[in-house]
């Protein structure tokens, strides 16, 4: 089967891309979650940052209520475990079924999208585009054509890795475990401890369990989660019991060379772009921004020259945040500016600075 379109990755840039591209292009959107996770969706925090939120506002949409889950969030908790130092900053979190919040982008694709569960293992070129080879539910290998392919197939995208076979973008390990709680507080805590990981760590309240999980470097990724969990008892943590684990890989650009476009009919969006904010991990802004802005690029003469022109803003804002990372990963810095007070409001309504120690 030949398609204008196929599209590798049906998360939140694939199917943003797939919503809004031109309703002319045939297009193929082939994902394989279900095969590569279970059924269980892609590990994440599950977080609509403020910057998601105006997107999905800006486009128009309102997020179903089955795909909200309980508590809504309304202030981070930050810890510098050396330190010891606690604040908590105010910023309003729509807390989110990742799953679901994905299943309901999908739903929105239009009737010239065909979506297929499958696991893209092969790429080529041919004389009219590309052939891609995959294996379906069934197990078997099927193979099919197009004309432009889309890698909307996050951090370890194989569409990258066809593109841009010598890339060699910076890559961390997110560990994730879950656990039951009380719910008794709604939580979003953000921890930094560079003893452990030079990114950071995070607990979430979601409905009825608590996610701990963080991003560590490649090298012995599960040993620093695990003893990052013990070192954190001392603030009150509990995460000994957990009933499930997940992991996988997440990019974390360091500038401008950090960040693949695509070429000679190919193009990359949302995280298998690099497109993802290099201070906080959050994505799913960047992932539809990055989606709508293909898919206008598709409706010029030179659409790859239009792509980099729609993103130039997207690439600038993620630029200015790895300009943000030393004052939240260097950590005199990062005391600095916690003490000083910085950022910090609603006090009122949370428990204000602490310190613990
Ligand atoms: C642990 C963790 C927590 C996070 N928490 C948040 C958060 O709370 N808020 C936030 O905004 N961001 C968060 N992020 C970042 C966010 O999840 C990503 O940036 C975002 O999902 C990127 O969207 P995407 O559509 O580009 O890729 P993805 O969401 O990764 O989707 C890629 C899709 O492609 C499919 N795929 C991959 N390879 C193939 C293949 N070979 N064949 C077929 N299909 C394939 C995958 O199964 C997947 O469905 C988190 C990331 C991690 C790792």
């Amino acid at each position: 089967m030949f398609y204008d379109v196929i599209i590798i990755g049906g998360g939140p840039a694939g199917a943003t891309f797939a919503r809004l591209a031109p309703s002319d292009s045939k297009i193929l959107l082939l994902d394989g979650s279900p095969l590569r996770s279970g059924g269980k969706g892609k590990p994440c925090g599950g977080l609509l940052a403020p910057d998601a939120q105006k997107i999905i506002g800006r486009f128009g949409m309102k997020i179903p209520s089955e795909v909200l889950t309980d508590p809504q969030i309304d202030y981070v908790k930050t810890v510098d475990y050396r330190s010891g130092i606690i604040r908590n900053y105010g910023r309003t979190y729509i807390n989110i079924s990742r799953p679901r919040f994905d299943e309901w982008l999908l739903s929105l694709c239009g009737e010239n999208t065909e979506v297929r569960i499958g696991v893209c293992n092969g790429i080529s070129r041919t004389e009219k585009g590309f052939e891609i080879r995959y294996r379906t539910e069934a197990g078997d290998t099927v193979t099919a054509g197009c004309g432009y392919l889309v890698g909307a197939d996050g951090a370890s995208s194989v569409v990258r890795r066809f593109a841009y076979p010598k890339a060699k973008p910076r890559m961390y390990t997110a560990v994730q475990q879950r656990f039951r709680d009380d719910g008794a507080k709604p939580l979003y805590s953000c921890i930094f401890d560079e003893e452990i990981t030079d990114c950071c760590s995070w607990t979430i309240s979601k409905s009825g369990y608590t996610v701990f999980g963080g991003a560590y470097p490649m090298d012995r990724p599960r040993e620093r989660f695990e003893e990052q969990k013990k070192r954190l008892e001392k603030f009150g943590y509990d995460f000994r019991e957990p009933f499930e684990t997940e992991c996988c890989t997440v990019l974390r650009p360091r500038s401008g060379r950090d960040f693949f476009l695509g070429n000679d009919g190919v193009f990359l969006i949302g995280e298998a772009a690099g497109f993802v904010s290099p201070s906080s991990l959050e994505g799913i802004s960047y992932a539809m921004r990055s989606g709508a802005a293909l898919a206008s690029a598709m409706r010029r003469k030179n659409p790859e020259r239009a792509y980099r022109r729609e993103t130039f803003g997207l690439r600038a804002k993620l630029i200015r945040k790895t300009l943000k990372c030393p004052f939240m990963y260097q950590p005199t810095l990062r005391r600095a500016v916690m003490k000083s007070g910085l950022m910090s409001i609603k006090r009122d309504f949370c428990d204000g600075a602490e310190k613990t120690k």
